[in-house]
């Protein structure tokens, strides 16, 4: 996609989308991102699991654990029955422990701020630490996830087979003024009409610029009329 096409794309989205702080989102109202440390945990319990199971297991947890020092201090087999709505819960159990210790221990019981440093941090991935730079210290950091990945090599946007990869090639092509909340309307358009089995094109405002759309879509009505 070339860049005036990609400005474009970003356009379109940021007016066909709301960012989560205009809408009811989900994590917000249930309080999983009220603190910091209540941003990271759940950002830890959330990989591979749904929001609402996601909800389920942080809100379990936070009725009795607000801090580091409690959650290293927890009893493991406590938490685990906590967070057990978890995809993974046991090994989730045992690195939001060790996680909590190397807060505590290497980072003086703060939260770092770079990438580089929250990568160090027990069971916390690319997506996570690009989630709390982005969404907790204001970073203009995209995090890929599954849907952000499929909408974007689906536009073709970028050209990767891996979340990684994608996060590398989208974090170095998005122009600064969409950074900041290119996921928030990436992820929305992948849930809502960029879906995983059959996208609805026929809803999509971004047909002029999909190459998903041009290759297999616009191919297959052109050789039906
Ligand atoms: S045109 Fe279709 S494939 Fe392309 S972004 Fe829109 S919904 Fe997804």
């Amino acid at each position: 996609m070339k860049s005036d096409q990609l400005t474009e794309a970003y356009q379109i989205l940021s007016h066909t989308y709301t960012t989560f702080d205009q809408t009811d989102d989900e994590w917000m109202t249930n309080g999983l991102s009220d603190t910091p440390f209540r941003s990271l945990v759940s950002v830890a319990l959330s990989t591979m699991t749904t929001s609402k199971r996601t909800i389920k297991a942080a809100l379990a947890l936070y009725e009795t654990v607000h801090t580091f020092e409690q959650l290293r201090d927890m009893d493991e087999q406590e938490l685990v029955h906590r967070i057990q709505s978890v995809a993974h819960y046991n090994r989730k159990a045992k690195n939001l422990k060790t996680m909590a210790a190397q807060i505590i221990d290497q980072y003086h019981g703060q939260i770092p701020q770079t990438k580089e440093e929250l990568l160090t941090l027990s069971g916390i991935g690319r997506k996570c630490a690009d989630i709390m730079l982005n969404f907790v210290f204001e970073q203009p950091a995209i995090a890929v996830d599954t849907h952000v990945f499929r909408v974007v090599n689906r536009l073709g946007m970028v050209k990767a087979t891996t979340a990684n990869a994608t996060a590398d090639q989208l974090n170095q092509i998005t122009p600064a003024e969409f950074k900041r909340h290119a996921h928030e309307w990436l992820i929305q358009h992948g849930m809502k009409v960029c879906v995983a089995r059959k996208p609805h094109c026929e809803e999509c405002p971004l047909t002029h610029l999909c190459e998903y759309y041009q290759e297999h879509v616009l191919k297959g009505l052109t050789q039906a009329a």
